[in-house]
């Protein structure tokens, strides 16, 4: 068994995932053309890779959670916030397939671009790359499905939330501390959000009008 084998089949043992077209998504997209040449060989060890701008592309097993936690279908608008390599939005745009769109929002120019040359490699054609600030997210696209941040972040805004269909999920990770943030997923049902708490993590900041920046200044 290679790697990435043992990996899948390590989060199909654990319940991490089960969903059959999330593992199919996993199978397919190849991590290897998301990290810089010189992790190649790194890249189905489960850990973060640097990707340079100070900025990483998340451990595989946090990918599976969020991906599992957002609960993907195919067909689906999708709303990522933080491209980094692009390799969680390769995932989900296979999930939802050609019926579906992902919008991913990068505010670092080389990342954006990085991601957009990883994204061809796996010849993925329905995510669109945005250069832009997307703590308020991206209402030019929205009403999304789902919605995914995938860099710490203080708080899950109404402004974020308004950007969801009714009985839209949104998974991100949140609290104060990068080291000690609560992976939160909410459900929003008309005007009430149910809200569920997935364990700790760490990830790098959110940063932007109403990212940690806010609370700095
Ligand atoms: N999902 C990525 C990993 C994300 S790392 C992957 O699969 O590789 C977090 C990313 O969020 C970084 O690339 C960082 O530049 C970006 N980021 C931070 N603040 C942001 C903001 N306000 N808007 C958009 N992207 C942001």
């Amino acid at each position: 068994m290679n790697k990435k084998e043992d990996l899948i089949k390590y989060w199909i043992d654990e319940n991490i995932v089960s969903d059959k077209r999330i593992i199919d998504a996993f199978q397919k997209i190849n991590r290897e053309n998301f990290v810089p040449e010189e992790y190649k060989n790194l890249a189905y060890n489960d850990y973060p890779l640097s990707i340079g701008e100070e900025q990483t592309i998340s451990q595989p097993t946090t990918v599976a959670i969020m991906t599992s936690l957002l609960e993907p279908k195919e067909d689906q608008k999708i709303l990522e916030i933080g491209t980094g390599s692009g390799y969680q939005v390769a995932i989900l745009g296979k999930i939802v397939g050609k019926g579906g769109k992902i919008t991913s929002v990068e505010i670092i120019p080389k990342l954006a671009e990085f991601a957009k040359k990883n994204l061809k490699k796996e010849n993925i054609t329905n995510v669109e790359i945005i250069n832009a600030d997307g703590s308020s997210g991206y209402k030019k696209g929205a009403p999304y499905d789902r919605i995914l941040v995938t860099a710490g972040t203080p708080k899950i805004t109404e402004t974020l939330i308004s950007q969801l269909n009714d009985n839209g999920i949104i998974v991100a990770p949140v609290g104060f501390d990068i080291y000690s943030l609560t992976m939160t997923k909410i459900i929003k049902k008309g005007k009430k959000r149910v809200k569920e708490e997935h364990g700790i993590f760490s990830f790098v900041p959110l940063i932007g009008k109403e990212g940690f920046d806010s609370r700095w200044k």
